[in-house]
């Protein structure tokens, strides 16, 4: 991993050691869980499913809003994966990013290359998906597409029973450690 990286402020986990140890925390909890967390992986599934199908609509509107944009908000904005984020990567099964998101020396977001963002639609922080830009509202409304923002927002419905969904299985091995030390 390159070291000419600016961490995020705000962020969690932006050390390698600590990206690290998220995940693998994460990966042992799905894995000691894997028959409790079926609600959350249904979810998680359903989510992805979402942001896949959005995938399609969200390039479109970007090929014809991005390329023509003054101000790329992958070169200011600072987003970076949250514990939402973790969760959707585990209980779907995708492939982890390398690392939290970084800045490059010239402040853009590390994911962001050439061609755009390297990691695939269902694989970036939500906010990513979740954020319609003016330019793109605009489009929406003066190509009547209004049902994007409808459909982001279902998405957004699906992340917050995944990450429900999660919480009761989490609190349910709490629950159960707590008891036998008793
Ligand atoms: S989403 Fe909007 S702000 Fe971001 S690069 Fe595209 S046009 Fe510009
Ligand atoms: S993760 Fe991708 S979409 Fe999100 S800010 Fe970075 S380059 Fe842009």
């Amino acid at each position: 991993m390159r070291y000419d990286r600016v961490a995020l402020s705000g962020a969690a986990w932006t050390t390698p050691d600590e990206w690290r140890a998220v995940n693998v925390r994460m990966g042992a909890f799905v894995a000691r869980n894997r028959a409790a967390l079926s609600s959350a992986m249904a979810f998680a599934r359903a989510l992805a499913r979402s942001l896949e199908a959005l995938a399609v609509s969200m390039d479109r509107l970007c090929a014809v809003t991005c390329p023509f944009c003054p101000d790329l908000c992958c070169r200011r904005a600072t987003v970076w994966f949250d514990r939402a984020d973790i969760i959707l990567l585990h209980l779907a099964g995708h492939a982890l990013p390398a690392a939290q998101v970084w800045r490059g020396q010239d402040g853009a977001c590390g994911y962001l290359g050439t061609r755009g963002c390297r990691l695939p639609r269902a694989s970036r922080p939500f906010i990513c998906t979740w954020y319609l830009c003016s330019a793109q509202m605009l489009r929406l409304r003066r190509d009547g597409l209004i049902a994007l923002p409808s459909r982001i927002a279902a998405a957004k419905g699906l992340r917050r029973r995944m990450v429900d969904a999660m919480r009761c299985v989490q609190d349910s091995e709490r629950r159960v450690a707590a008891t036998a030390r008793l």
